[in-house]
């Protein structure tokens, strides 16, 4: 297997990549422009801002629209079915758009980690160029490097999934969708092996980054303008645990977050996801006494039936994962806590999701994620998928739904009339005129500006305010997000007073 760690082999791949770049604005009379859709969960979020960040540091710049592409990259996700129906669509429409070699088109993430969608991009899609593996990010210079080599050649789809390597991806280029809220990557693949799960599959098993590497990395983040960090692993719970069996020294998540939180000019640490199993006393403790670790906690229970979560093979019962929502109740008052929950996993009865609305009610979720089982192609789980219950499932959905839908609105209307602070994100997708951001406690709220653009004639730039906290009075409150309006005067960056 090819190991792709030599970092000075990474700087020549760029080097030689920004070259091709400058003939292509010679030739062309603009930059080369590239597109990424990404498909998942943040870690894919964060891979793309590695791949953007890559690309932006060898010339290319971020195209205006899919058409005008000269590289086109799709992130691909594998946790559920939609998302691999929906790749394999957007993938199929590129197909009229190619002509002489362009766009380039490249598909890397989890979807590549398997062999039979590679075999189906591969017999079906041969117009793709190249195929990478998941978070196989310092990999991506060679792939379009070799793509352009070949592209003089007779053509086929290189699968360079199996190009293996030492470092972590995070020492590339990176290019933050959004500053004020950077993604940090503090280990990557899981041991846990869920039986409904493909990730330990698609990424490997757990590796921890060195701490002194993370904590770097968000020192410069907070240097570069990040409010909040948000660490990410598949179950940071586990953090060290790898080098510590390897016989090297690796504090654990707890003090990890410790750390990060006293980083200075950090305003937040967020971190997801968080196993119950390995939800300690000490990460506890930490949680209830680090105002800059978030109150807000995401731990995914997916079943309220201790049948259902031997099945699943989750390792804790839903008595122990109650404690844990009490504890963390308990050790920090106020905190709001959400979770995922899989209805319809196979062989689950009316009284084991019964379980679950109990749990739910108990635990009092303020939000949660909530999933029709889909079966993955190699997990335990998919072997025991009975299609014929999809009717009794859906049903149960809706229960499912409208229970937390129910439990999301009591608690979100609990901070009608609160003066709140929340980050603002930037214009909100329905008008313009309203922002959206996140409260420290992970509400989404929408956030109205009234007296500022109607009292001044020349009105302070809101944008200004974007990346910042500011204080909100919560008007209105509904199952998924909250509204309300900036609450008192505040200077902006620029000094205006609004
Ligand atoms: S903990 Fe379970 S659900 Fe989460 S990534 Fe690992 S195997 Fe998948």
């Amino acid at each position: 297997m090819e190991t792709y760690s030599n970092k000075e082999q990474i700087k020549d791949d760029l080097s030689r990549l920004r070259e091709w770049s400058l003939t292509f604005t010679r030739d062309y009379g603009r930059l080369p422009a590239y597109h990424i859709q990404t498909f998942g969960c943040q870690q894919n979020d964060h891979d793309s801002e590695i791949a953007a960040g890559i690309l932006e540091e060898a010339g290319l710049v971020p195209a205006l629209e899919l058409e005008s592409s000269d590289l086109v990259l799709f992130n691909t996700c594998s946790v559920r079915a939609n998302a691999d129906d929906r790749f394999f669509g957007h993938v199929g429409r590129l197909k009229p758009m190619k002509q002489d070699g362009r766009p380039i088109i490249g598909v890397f993430g989890c979807m590549m980690e398997q062999l039979i969608h590679r075999d189906t991009i591969l017999t079906s899609f041969p117009f793709v160029d190249f195929l990478l593996g998941a978070g196989a990010m310092e990999v991506l210079p060679a792939a379009i490097l070799d793509t352009l080599e070949a592209s003089s050649r007779k053509k086929k789809t290189l699968d360079l999934t199996k190009r293996d390597r030492d470092a972590f991806a995070e020492e590339m280029p990176v290019r933050r969708t959004r500053n004020h809220r950077a993604l940090v990557t503090i280990m990557t693949g899981c041991n846990n092996f869920c039986s409904y799960c493909i990730v330990p599959y698609t990424r490997g098993r757990e590796k921890s980054r060195p701490f002194e590497d993370i904590l770097e990395e968000v020192r410069r983040a907070v240097d570069g303008g990040a409010a909040e960090i948000m660490l990410l692993g598949q179950n940071v719970n586990s953090y060290g645990n790898d080098m510590r069996r390897r016989g090297e020294e690796s504090p654990g998540f707890p003090r990890l977050l410790e750390e990060v939180a006293q980083v200075p000019s950090l305003e937040l640490v967020r971190y997801m996801t968080s196993h119950p199993k390995d939800l300690s006393d000490e990460l506890i403790r930490v949680i209830g006494t680090s105002p800059k670790v978030e109150p807000h906690i995401h731990l995914p229970l997916q079943s309220g039936s201790d049948r259902i979560l031997e099945k699943m093979n989750r390792r804790y019962t839903a008595d122990h994962y109650l404690g844990l929502v009490r504890k963390l109740r308990d050790s920090r008052p106020g905190m709001t806590v959400t979770t995922d929950l899989i209805v319809g996993y196979p062989g689950e009865t009316e009284e084991d999701f019964q379980a679950t609305l109990w749990l739910m009610e108990e635990a009092r979720f303020d939000a949660a994620f909530t999933f029709i089982y889909s079966p993955r192609t190699g997990t335990p789980a998919a072997e025991l998928y009975d299609s014929e219950e999809r009717d009794m499932i859906q049903e149960r959905f809706e229960r499912l739904v409208n229970l937390q839908n129910r439990l999301s609105l009591e608690s979100n209307q609990k901070i009608i009339g609160k003066e709140v602070d929340v980050l603002l994100d930037g214009p909100s997708r329905r008008d313009p005129d309203i922002f959206s951001g996140r409260t420290r406690d992970d509400r989404l709220v929408n956030v109205s500006f009234p007296s500022m653009t109607s009292l001044q004639a020349d009105p302070p730039d809101k944008n200004a305010l974007i990346g910042q906290y500011v204080p909100v009075l919560i008007e209105k409150a509904g199952s998924f997000s909250l509204e309300g309006r900036l609450d008192k005067k505040m200077d902006t960056q620029d000094g205006a007073d609004i």
